[in-house]
């Protein structure tokens, strides 16, 4: 009985990752739908393309940091803005 794989990480060390909306701690894996009209898919047909990512099971709320990169944007502005980025100017 100790052919058991050893995982040599102190999860009392470990950081717990609760629901940014309930503060539960448990999840449940959950898929995203995404809809790729005809135009942008490969096969020139409408694709479903499912995206595997974790769901608050008390509430159902999906933590920001499970969403995928591309999902994330719209309600934290980007890092970088370039708001005083050099500009061409023409008056001499
Ligand atoms: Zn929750």
């Amino acid at each position: 009985m100790s052919q058991q794989q050893q995982i040599n990480v102190d999860l009392s060390n470990a950081q717990d990752i609760v629901c940014e909306n309930c503060g539960n701690y448990t999840f449940e894996e959950v898929l995203l739908m995404k809809k790729l009209s005809a135009l942008l898919s490969p096969t020139g047909k409408e694709a479903i393309i499912p995206i595997p990512t974790f769901a608050c099971n008390a509430c159902g709320f999906i933590n920001k940091q499970f969403l995928p990169a591309a999902m994330r944007g719209e309600d934290t502005p980007p890092a970088e803005e370039p708001t005083d980025k050099p500009q061409l100017k023409l008056e001499q």
